[in-house]
């Protein structure tokens, strides 16, 4: 054989091989699942968002025919739950996700599974579902809207565990934790470092809180420079301005409450209870069940069946 000829074939092949390294190496770089340190929720999503076409309010929440999620009229904004007690939320993810970024999808979606009673389900012919996409930015509607509706995980930027936990919670109807219509007993609003046409972002939501008390370590809340024209605080905890807030690792036991209590998951609910009885310490349990159950003005009736409890 020639010997150009074979030099050819063969820097052709070495070119080929290195192609696919680059290739590999894409993709071990997408298994990584934990998060670079140096930023947080608040800034990860701003930044994935800077520049997005959509309307966003609050940085990443979809201004559309804007309801409260959390106090709409007889339920419509919430997924239905079935008679088994399990709320399902049908949901398809786009083709152009890679297999680690849905894998990464579908681990976040676990952790309401094996916390609450939401189960994320892959759609098959229901009529209102949750369309994951890779748009341009991380971003939801507030609760089911009806139909078809889009959450934003921008590929690069928000395919993140706490980012997608975080867009889902919006999706089932929760706004952030700073704005709660309680929020300025727990955190200060720092108006003078709040960039100007961003001042939106930080109205007070009238929002049910579930009686469960302000949580600084929600994976709703935004963290302390948020929407800071100067890179100085916009919002800082009170009394204690150390108060760490903004985390993007995981929900809280407080969001988890919150989706149980909002959701009304009673199985999960009485559960916690009683284990927290038995000495569970770990449990965060609901003040109502221990008011209701400690006064016995109501007694629970508790069926496995249809997990009905009149509390
Ligand atoms: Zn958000």
């Amino acid at each position: 054989m020639d010997h150009r000829l074979v030099s050819t074939i063969l820097a052709l092949l070495l070119s080929l091989s290195q192609a696919h390294e680059l290739v590999d190496l894409g993709s071990e770089d997408e298994i990584q699942i934990e998060d670079p340190d140096d930023l947080d929720i608040t800034t990860r999503i701003l930044q994935s968002n800077n520049g997005s076409s959509e309307m966003l309010m609050e940085g990443d929440l979809v201004i559309s025919n804007t309801r409260n999620a959390m106090n709409c009229w007889n339920k419509q904004c919430l997924w239905r739950k079935s008679s088994n007690g399990l709320v399902e939320v049908p949901y398809t993810v786009s083709h152009t996700f890679s297999y680690y970024a849905k894998k990464r999808i579908e681990n976040a979606m676990k952790t309401f599974k094996t916390e609450t009673c939401i189960r994320f389900v892959p759609r098959s012919s229901q009529i209102d579902f949750i369309s994951i996409e890779n748009r341009d930015g991380c971003y939801s509607f507030l609760g089911r809207t009806g139909g078809k509706q889009i959450v934003s995980l921008a590929r690069y930027g928000c395919v993140y565990h706490g980012i997608i936990q975080h867009e889902l919670k919006h999706a089932l109807g929760f706004y952030h934790e700073h704005t709660r219509s309680d929020r300025d007993q727990y955190v200060k609003i720092n108006w003078e470092n709040v960039a100007p046409n961003t001042i939106y972002n930080f109205q007070t939501q009238d929002t049910n809180n579930l009686n469960t008390p302000y949580d600084y370590t929600s994976i709703m809340h935004y963290g302390r420079t948020a929407f800071s024209t100067n890179g100085m605080d916009t919002i800082t905890p009170i009394p204690n301005p150390n108060q760490s807030i903004g985390q993007r690792a995981n929900l809280s036991r407080g969001d988890i409450l919150r989706i149980k209590k909002l959701y009304s998951c009673w199985r999960e609910l009485l559960n916690d209870y009683r284990c927290r009885t038995a000495g569970a310490e770990d449990k965060v349990i609901d003040q109502d069940i221990i008011a209701k159950r400690s006064a016995e003005k109501i007694k629970p009736h508790y069926n496995e069946r249809n997990l009905y409890v009149t509390v």
